[in-house]
């Protein structure tokens, strides 16, 4: 399983007189028998010195820097093994609180093992022997599912809170168990994300929720107070009402995005954010409209300060943050089902995106079953479209009427048959 390209690597470096070995997620995922994402290879080598050895290689970053030797599409990294200098010992290489700045120190490969986050990602694969090396317990804790920090857990936490959301993601993703001693120091240093640069937490977030295991990411992250941390917003709706529609719609979300996932098709990150982000807007909007602003400005405006609040937590770049909104501020407009407005609405480039979305308010009970499956009719009536644009919701087709109940707990939503299921 181990790729052409990055055998090439390892063996070329071997022949220059360099050590060479895999590490990292992919030594960790062979011993799972999983196909690895991609392929990580260190060395003794330094950059430079990896440059001259390959001619498709290019050096990357300014902070550490990174050797990426170009096949075609794959890209295999390289990097000369890395000391840490811990927590407090150098001021020059820690901000306060022990987070690390800059760790950008060559060392030996027990040095780079020992700076790495789990035990289980710190081992090595030599290609010189085909062994694999251990210093940190990492087979161990491999053997048992167990995931643990090397080190002093709280340190390595201050150093780098980010590694909170790592440990959830991989304990999820590999069915491996959190160490107590990892686990439990979680809720009560969650708020370290908060000094994490928005950009960085945007790119943790898409990990967390678009690897196909986004419903026990989810939980997890909410059993932890780490989902609070990201979406403070969201997080403050959900532990108001937790056995109510918010939770059964982000839900439903997740799984599909899950299932979407694991049968091999494409998600829309939009989509993941948009429903992530839905109930404080919902709550916004509602508040305003209460008090006497009309619909489709009250949803522009509680669109606008949920999305501003929620960027300076965590990035959401322009092609996400956009059709999020159109999404959004398409929902009040499928009440309007009379008229010219339906035809006009389903000629809009977001349609699609934001029916899907009404369906799954439907389904968790928020959104007026009636109204979604009005619109799943509408969109095949072909001649009949005429007919229901005129009756709206009280359009009957061969006896039978659009609307089956009427929502009066709220909570009961008649299944609707998604499109994102086709
Ligand atoms: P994935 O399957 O998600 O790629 P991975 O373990 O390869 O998992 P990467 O983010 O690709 O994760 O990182 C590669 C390796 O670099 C890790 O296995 C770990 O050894 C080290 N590493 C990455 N991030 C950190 C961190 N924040 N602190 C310490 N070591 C890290
Ligand atoms: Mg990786």
């Amino acid at each position: 399983m181990i790729s052409e390209n990055a055998l090439k690597v390892l063996y070329r470096l071997r022949q220059s007189g360099y050590q060479a070995y895999l590490v990292g997620g992919c030594v960790r995922d062979l011993l799972l028998g999983r196909e690895p994402k991609d392929f990580d290879v260190v060395t003794d080598a330094h950059p430079d010195e990896v440059r001259a050895v390959f001619r498709n290689c290019r050096l990357i970053g300014r902070r550490f820097r990174l050797a990426h030797v170009h096949f075609g599409s794959e890209i295999i990294e390289v990097a000369t093994f890395r000391a840490l200098t811990h927590g407090d010992e150098d001021d020059r290489l820690t901000g306060g609180g022990g987070r690390i700045l800059r760790d950008n120190v060559y060392g030996t490969i027990e040095e780079d093992a020992w700076r790495r986050d789990f035990a289980v990602n710190a081992l090595y694969y030599n290609i010189k022997d085909f062994s694999v090396v251990d210093y940190v317990g990492g087979m161990d804790d491999h053997r048992a599912g167990v995931l643990r920090l090397i080190g002093d857990p709280e340190t390595r936490y201050r150093e780098d809170p980010v590694r909170m959301l790592r440990a959830i993601r991989f304990a999820v993703k590999l069915g491996f168990t959190l160490h107590r001693s990892c686990s439990e120091l979680i809720p009560g240093l969650a708020y370290l994300l908060e000094e994490i640069p928005p950009a960085r937490l945007h790119e943790e977030i898409i990990k967390l929720f678009l690897g196909a295991y986004a419903v026990q990411t989810f939980e997890q992250l909410r059993h932890y107070h780490l989902f609070g941390a990201l979406f403070p917003a969201t997080e403050r709706c959900l532990a108001q009402e937790s056995e109510g529609f918010p939770l059964v719609f982000l839900i439903k979300a997740l799984e599909s995005t899950d299932r979407r996932l694991q049968e091999g098709k494409s998600v829309t990150p939009y989509f993941l954010f948009a429903a992530l982000l839905w109930e404080p807007v919902r709550v916004k909007a509602g508040r305003l409209i209460a008090s006497g602003v009309d619909e489709l400005p009250a949803f522009q405006s509680a669109s606008a300060e949920v999305v501003t609040r929620q960027i300076q937590r965590t990035a959401i770049p322009r092609a996400i943050s956009q059709p999020m909104r159109e999404i959004w501020l398409l929902q009040p407009r499928f009440e309007r089902m009379k008229g010219s407005r339906p035809f006009r609405l389903l000629t809009h480039p977001w349609f699609r995106a934001a029916y899907d979305f009404l369906v799954l308010r439907a389904e968790a009970g928020e959104a007026d079953a009636a109204v979604a499956t009005w619109w799943t009719l509408f969109q095949t009536a072909g001649e009949q479209q005429k007919d229901m644009a005129r009756d709206g919701l009280n359009y009957r087709q061969a006896g039978k009427g659009v609307r089956t109940r009427r929502r009066r707990t709220g909570r009961s939503g008649k299944q609707v048959k998604s499109t994102q299921d086709e």
